[in-house]
Parts: C-alpha cells; sequence; structure tokens
C-alpha cells in the first residue's frame, strides 16, 4: 500500500510499505476518508518518517479470527487511538481515557497500521463505528476529531435553541463545534483572528466574532451577553492564554467545555464564579453513536461548509501546506484517489 511519509522540512510524498496485517480482534481498514488534524506540525518541522495521523473512515476488507463486532464490507469510521477493552472507561465508551492502551503494531506485528495518512490501516472491532448508509465517507469521518470532541462539549453541556455559546479558535475543531451547536439551534459567538475563518464561520451561522486578542475583547463578549458573560464555552484553539481568558468571559454559574489543550485556567476566578470545566478530548461512542450520526446527517449542510478542500492522495504536499498555511476549515484526503 501507499502511505505518506515526510521527506524534509516542509516536504512530504507517497512511498509504499506492506500492508497491515490483523490478528485477534483487529479488523484491516480501507481508509477511503482521511481528515487532516495537527500533523502539519510535524511536516512543517520537517521531522522525517511516516506521518501519523488518526482520523479515518473506511470499508472492513479483513478481520482477526476473534472479531465480532463488524462484517466484510461494513463501512466504519475508525476510532482514534487505542483502548484495553476491559476497563470501565473502555466498556462504557470512554476508551480515550484509558490507562492500559494496546498497542497495535505488537500485536499485529506490523511496521504500521495506526496512521491514517495510508490506504489501510487496523483497528479492534469495537472501536469501529457503523456509518448509516445515507452518510458519506467524508461526512462520517467528521465524528474523529472534526465534530468528535465538540460533540462531547455540546452533549455534555446540554446545548439546546435557548443557549449562546461562545467559542475560542474557529479551526477544523471550533468549526465543528459551531456547526453542532448551530444544528442544535443554539446562538453561536466565535473568537479568532483568522479572516478566512471568520468569514467562514459567519457564512455558516456564527452571530458574531470577536478578536481575542483586543483590548475590548471582554467588552464585546459582555455587551453580547446582556453584561453577563457567556454561559457555555468551548476552548478549540490550544492557545495557552485562552482556557483562562474563557473563566474571565464566564457568567456566574457557567460552564466552560474543553477539546483544546491550552494552559492554565484561575481556580480563585472559577471557584469565585462556581464554574464547571469539562475535559472534551473525544465523545462517548457507547452511549452517543445514534446521536452522533444524526448530527452528522442533520448538519449536513454545514458540513459542506465546514468541509472546503478535498485532495487525492497523490496531492498530499498541497493538502498540507494548505492546512499548515490555515487558509482552510477542514481538509479531507483522499487514499484511494490519484
Ligand atoms: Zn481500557
Ligand atoms: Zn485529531
Amino acid at each position: 500500500m501507499k502511505h505518506v511519509v515526510v521527506s524534509a522540512k516542509s516536504q512530504c510524498g507517497l512511498e509504499d510499505i506492506d500492508d497491515p496485517q490483523v490478528a485477534q480482534n483487529y479488523a484491516k481498514i480501507k481508509i477511503h476518508s482521511a481528515p487532516l488534524c495537527t500533523e502539519f506540525h510535524q511536516f512543517l518541522d520537517g521531522n522525517t518518517g511516516p506521518l501519523g495521523g488518526h482520523e479515518a473512515a473506511g470499508e472492513v476488507v479483513d478481520i482477526g479470527p476473534s472479531v465480532n463486532t463488524v462484517k466484510l464490507g461494513e463501512r466504519v469510521v475508525v476510532m482514534p487511538q487505542s483502548g484495553c477493552g476491559v476497563c470501565d472507561l473502555c466498556t462504557s465508551g470512554d476508551h480515550i481515557y484509558c490507562q492500559n492502551k494496546k498497542d497495535p503494531k505488537a500485536i499485529c506485528d506490523n511496521e504500521t497500521g495506526t496512521a491514517t495518512y495510508a490506504q489501510y490501516c487496523v483497528q479492534q472491532d469495537w472501536l469501529l463505528v457503523p456509518i448509516p448508509d445515507d452518510l458519506s465517507y467524508d461526512h462520517a469521518s467528521m465524528a474523529c476529531c472534526g465534530m468528535g470532541p465538540g460533540f462531547n462539549a455540546m452533549q455534555t453541556m446540554q446545548v439546546m435553541p435557548t443557549d449562546t455559546v461562545l467559542i475560542s479558535g474557529l479551526g477544523p475543531v471550533g468549526l465543528g463545534t459551531a456547526a453542532i451547536a448551530l444544528y442544535r439551534g443554539a446562538r453561536v459567538l466565535g473568537l479568532e483572528m483568522n479572516t478566512y475563518r471568520i468569514d467562514l464561520a459567519q457564512e455558516m451561522g456564527v452571530e458574531a466574532v470577536i478578536d481575542p486578542t483586543s483590548d475590548n475583547a471582554l467588552e464585546e463578549i459582555m455587551d453580547l451577553t446582556d453584561g453577563k458573560g457567556a454561559a457555555k464555552s468551548v476552548e478549540c484553539s490550544s492557545v495557552d492564554t485562552a482556557p483562562d481568558f474563557l473563566v474571565k468571559a464566564a457568567a456566574r454559574r457557567g460552564q466552560i467545555a474543553s477539546p483544546g489543550w491550552g494552559g492554565p485556567m484561575n481556580a480563585r476566578e472559577i471557584n469565585g464564579k462556581g464554574l464547571t470545566v469539562h475535559g472534551c478530548w473525544h465523545w462517548n461512542h457507547q452511549r452517543d453513536t445514534q446521536a452522533m450520526m444524526a448530527t452528522i446527517r442533520g448538519a449536513k449542510s454545514l458540513l459542506e461548509k465546514m468541509i472546503t478542500h478535498t485532495f487525492p492522495f497523490s496531492k498530499v504536499q498541497q493538502a498540507l501546506e494548505t492546512r499548515a498555511n490555515n487558509q482552510c476549515g477542514k481538509l479531507v484526503l483522499h487514499p484511494w484517489e490519484d
């Protein structure tokens, strides 16, 4: 099969490598849609070698001897990361927080198989989420990082039409979160500086976007929320100062959900305002699969705006350059297109 390899600073291409093999409860997936996430940092740094990737949707083409939850030919979303499969977190759908994650390469005796910038990957059967027939691979693949963490945030905070949601960072994760909040009928405000993404967010229906570095940013949020602050906010920027800015911008008794990986928050202010903070790395695929797929179906017109580019595998260099210069929404690679 072909997979993506970084050859030098800001240079990548395709190389041939043996297909990954299955064992135990692992299935082999022919990847049709591989969304781009944070891997462009490795590309920019020139950290040579295979480029990872942890988001994919595709078709089951081989199964290990103890696979029992998926069939050959089934269309699935590949959940990111691994899990032991037996702890309370794994069995309740929160495998992302598992403390004893398995090593698929060692179990299947593969050189590769975990990276999704490739034509095939392997994953345990219980970490493959079936795709309803009416959803495309591109849209279904948004159940990885495009909409996954934001979906957790919306579920956890029970966002509904009467809510105003403030989203910090309107990159791919923030736009995905905005799509879900808008689909739920909420009023959405954003914090962002990138003009391409501000325009895109407003085209999707985000009411106002504030520059978080402006001296008036807090004042503007207060003006937009009747002087109370944001009752529900989501940190998607991973900028170090962003989480604490959301603490300052929060309404009393408000909630902050964080798919982002930014810096510290002020506990004194969290306590003084009675805030609740939720970690939202990924979504719960035991409890919420139907709701996630219904959201993808319902938010289709928003996803069509949010996915700004798709690239055949041969254009992976252009895909990474586009992702790295941030003139894009969510990007998807098609490993079987030339
Ligand atoms: Zn586990
Ligand atoms: Zn990701």
